[in-house]
């Protein structure tokens, strides 16, 4: 099948249209027409090299929602019309054992990525959902629960499930304190998801102008991070810090905040190292600093679900494929609320279909 999108040729390329072939369903597969497509950070470090080892061309986009047009024989959760996600992985080893458990983006073989690839077998490059249609395992695929708006459902098959994966992996609930470090697409998922999820949440930001979206959002105090008094004045009270940073930072003071046994997630994925952390902030009242990837599949439907029974969607700018770039920029400046979705239609007009 022809598809069209729009890629980085290079590093220090912008994002251009791009004209490839998808692979016609095959048994197992459900086809997609993209309807909308959320901008994810990593989307940004991807198409720029900034992690190193990106294949170029570079189609980014791993926050898809759209239709099924197409389904292979065997498929049998999905039909024509339904209104589908799909996340970070199109495809893993699917015999490992975190495979087996549902922990698909820790399969020990390497998952395929939306884009990057590498493809299971014959190591291709893969293209994400920054085009007009995609061919996915049925696997891979997610249901959009009945009802949910489809252009703002788009960014949590990303940022929705890396936030909401480590919450529930640290059992987060009523009665806890929990930090949101950073108020980007994944933090302000994880103010809404920890909120619903009954904790007290409260904002870590470096941007004075975001308070009164953070209260909405579900945060009950906002702490401005670059002021030493603010920062000094939370120690010693969380259980549990989600850090959404897309920076190099120093976790000296969020570890401070923690309490004794509290633990600090990394999800933000700089492409410069954090400066090591004091080693006694830790020993002293045994904290923990932990990383986390995105989720498995039956997490992520998990997570549609509660977001579903919560009436929780992200918050979104829609913007045309056109205006990748730009957006790119204002992310770059954290001007972003909360996330960019790309209406792919906007793409669909372009090529005058
Ligand atoms: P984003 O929308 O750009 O948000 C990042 C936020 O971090 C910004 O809005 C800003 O919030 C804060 N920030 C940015 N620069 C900072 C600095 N120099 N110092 C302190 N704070 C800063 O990005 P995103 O899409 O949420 O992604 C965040 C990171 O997570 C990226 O590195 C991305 O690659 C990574 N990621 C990881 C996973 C995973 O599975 N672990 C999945 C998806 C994304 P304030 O204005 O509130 O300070
Ligand atoms: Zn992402
Ligand atoms: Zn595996």
């Amino acid at each position: 099948m022809h598809a069209h999108g729009y890629a980085a040729q290079s590093a220090d390329s912008p994002l251009a249209p791009f004209h490839f072939e998808r692979r016609d369903p095959g048994p197992g597969d459900v086809a997609i027409d993209i309807l909308f497509c959320g901008v994810c950070h990593s989307d940004l470090h991807t198409a720029r090299g900034e992690w190193g080892g990106t294949r170029f061309p570079c189609v980014p986009g791993h926050e898809i929602v759209g239709r099924v047009t197409a389904v292979g024989a065997e498929v049998t959760k999905f039909k024509v019309g339904d209104a589908v996600g799909v996340g970070c992985m199109v495809d893993s080893c699917r015999r490992c054992e975190p495979c087996n458990s549902g922990l698909e983006q820790y399969c020990e073989n390497g998952f395929t990525g939306t884009y990057n690839g590498p493809e299971q077998g014959t190591g291709a490059n893969t293209y994400g959902g920054y085009s007009d249609r995609i061919t996915v395992r049925e696997e891979f695929v997610l249901r959009v629960p009945e009802g949910m708006d489809l252009a703002a459902a788009a960014p949590l098959l990303c940022a929705g499930i890396t936030t909401y994966s480590p919450l529930r992996h640290w059992r987060v609930g009523p009665g806890q304190k929990v930090g949101v470090v950073g108020l980007g697409g994944l933090g302000h998922m994880g103010l809404k998801l920890a909120r619903a999820m009954g904790a007290e949440v409260t904002l870590f930001t470096t941007s004075p102008g975001k308070e009164a979206d953070a209260r909405r959002l579900g945060a009950s105090r906002v702490v401005i991070s670059r002021d030493p008094e603010q920062m000094a004045a939370v120690a010693g009270e969380f259980d549990f810090i989600l850090n959404t940073v897309a920076a190099p930072l120093n976790l000296d003071p969020y570890i401070q905040a923690l309490k004794t046994d509290g633990a600090m997630v990394l999800v933000g994925a700089p492409s410069e190292p954090h400066q090591s952390p004091g080693v006694f902030n830790l020993i002293m009242r045994r904290r923990t600093i932990a990383g986390s990837l995105i989720g498995g599949i039956p997490e992520t439907q998990e997570m549609l679900d509660f977001c579903a029974e919560h009436g929780i969607v992200s918050d979104i700018e829609t913007i045309a494929m056109a205006d990748i770039n730009q957006a790119y920029d204002r992310m770059l400046k954290s001007d972003v609320k909360y996330r960019f979705v790309i209406d792919m239609q906007t793409l669909k007009d372009e090529l005058g279909h």
